[in-house]
């Protein structure tokens, strides 16, 4: 607990000597940690093997390739993003300045989760040096040697005391919990994140929840299946299947799931060879606690394809399930793993209710021909983000706000979006100490003459171009004669 105290202490201080807050020093600290990226590249690839059996390319292309990007986005805009931005304003603030300046929240505590152990904390890290705070890091201890390479590396690269690496599992988030931040990151399971807005309420700091959740894939009749199946395999069994927006099962007509079977099937020899164990790029079930619970998921299940394990290895084959009844332990909870059940439903209209009559996902993936449907699908349910006729890729679009949805979490980052959720939008307004006699209509004594002018003036709204600003001169004029004639009265 006192190294906590001590080690969020010490950010604290460093925050509040101010050096984080310019441009420059945000600037500085993102091209060093560009220059990490690029510098260790080999180590973060070899951590990243070590914890998930993940090829290079496959580790570049997952993790370093958005870093890079998102490090790119920053620095390009950040001036334009930390920049006042002036509002609208109405007849009474016409000669104010008024503003939204975005400014740094102050210490906050990044919490990753293991699935995708470098990116998980490296964005998050980055939208809040770019926002202009101090960071607690908080790998995951399951990626046990991604986690001991960040608390190597950044230190080297960054400010020392204002972005500390803690390390170490529940018993250390526990106690990190315990310190007041001034807004908390937490990437993980939706069980685990009530514990963190609960420690999180004690000091009324704000929560970005990055959870989890079964993530419905929609297949409709009129599709292309080949494509629609090439595209959902590579989503579901990369990593293994633990990707938090993977498709988590599939509903489709039972006239097509034999199709879907022999299509998903089809791509899984054209990605991973007859001998899926030994293709470079499939991944491993991170440890054996993970491995025997989606082995538990497959009790009592029809196999379509796959089902062999290793235990040794923690490896599960890609592994498709049919006619996979909405009450099995399949469906109770996020898979996180290489099994895919399918679920007959007659119709979209099945289809949407079956949605609905669950938690809130974290990604929907409806696969159709026709646009009509795929906006009705949107348009009736709720879920984090959407990919139609593909999956995963909402992800992968910058302007796009990457969070959940009531179970599947509160919040998103990437980007912009990033820079907002660890800014404070505060709400700025500069006046002058003329005009006084203006303010005579909101000081008392009350009187309906008041109320009428101050109605005229706030309520009116003209957005129609230059007759708008024609008229907004005009009422000015007005305003300068009432604000005399009040003064007068
Ligand atoms: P995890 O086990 O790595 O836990 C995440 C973090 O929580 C770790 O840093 C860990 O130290 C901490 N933690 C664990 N138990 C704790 C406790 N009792 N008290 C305080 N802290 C504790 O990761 P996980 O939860 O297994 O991650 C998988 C889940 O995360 C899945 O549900 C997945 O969908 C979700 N996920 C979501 C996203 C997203 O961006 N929305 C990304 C990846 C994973």
């Amino acid at each position: 607990m006192e190294k906590m105290q001590q080690v969020v202490g010490r950010a604290r201080a460093a925050f509040n000597s101010g050096r984080s807050r310019s441009l420059e020093f945000r600037t500085q600290q993102l091209k060093a940690l560009e220059r990490m990226v690029q510098e260790k590249e080999k180590e973060i690839l070899a951590a990243i093997r070590a914890d998930l059996h993940k090829s290079g390319p496959n580790a570049f292309s997952h993790e370093i390739l958005g870093v890079l990007g998102e490090l790119a986005l920053a620095m390009e805009k950040l001036p334009s993003w930390a920049a006042p931005q002036p509002v609208k304003k109405n007849l009474m603030t016409m000669r104010d300045e008024a503003y939204i300046l975005p400014e740094p929240l102050g210490v906050v505590l990044v919490i990753g989760a293991w699935n995708y152990p470098f990116v998980l904390v490296m964005q998050p890290l980055i939208g809040a040096i770019a926002a202009g705070n101090a960071v607690v890091v908080k790998p995951s201890e399951i990626s046990e040697n991604t986690a001991q390479l960040l608390a190597d590396l950044l230190p080297r690269y960054l400010d020392q005391e204002l972005y500390p690496v803690v390390t170490g599992g529940a018993a250390e988030t526990t106690a990190l919990l315990t310190q007041r931040f001034d807004h908390i990151l937490y990437t993980g399971n939706s069980t685990v994140g009530k514990i963190v807005m609960a420690a999180a309420a004690k000091h009324l700091t704000p929560v970005t929840l990055e959870l989890g959740g079964k993530s419905p894939c929609y297949i409709d009749k009129d599709c292309d299946l080949a494509v629609a199946c090439r595209r959902i395999t590579w989503g579901k069994y990369m990593n293994c299947g633990q990707t938090c927006i993977a498709p988590d099962y599939i509903l489709c007509d039972p006239s097509i799931q034999s199709k879907v079977v022999e299509n998903i099937k089809a791509t899984l020899q054209e990605f991973y060879g007859e001998d899926v164990k030994s293709s470079p790029d499939y991944e491993r079930i991170v440890n054996k606690r993970h491995f025997r619970r989606v082995l538990a998921l497959l009790e009592g299940q029809k196999i379509a394809y796959g089902g062999q394990t290793d235990e040794d290895s923690c490896f599960i084959a890609p592994t498709i399930l049919t006619d996979v009844s909405p009450e099995s332990k399949v469906m109770e909870e996020e898979i996180f793993g290489p099994v895919l059940p399918i679920l007959p439903v007659k119709s979209v209209d099945e289809a949407i209710e079956f949605i609905n009559g669950r938690e809130k996902p974290l990604a929907l993936y409806v696969f159709s021909n026709n646009k009509k449907l795929i906006r009705r699908v949107i348009s009736e349910t709720s879920s984090g983000g959407v990919t139609a006729n593909d999956v995963l890729m909402h992800y992968a679009v910058v302007d796009l706000p990457f969070g959940g949805v009531g179970n599947s979490g509160m919040g998103a980052y990437h980007g912009k979006h990033s820079f907002e959720t660890f800014s404070h939008h505060r709400a700025c307004l500069i006046k002058d100490l003329k005009m006084e006699g203006m303010n005579k209509l909101r000081y008392p004594p009350g009187s309906q003459k008041k109320v009428d002018w101050a109605k005229f003036f706030l309520l009116k709204r003209f957005n129609k171009g230059w007759i708008g600003v024609v008229i907004l001169a005009l009422l000015g004029i007005v305003a300068a004669v009432v604000a005399k004639m009040v003064t007068h009265q």
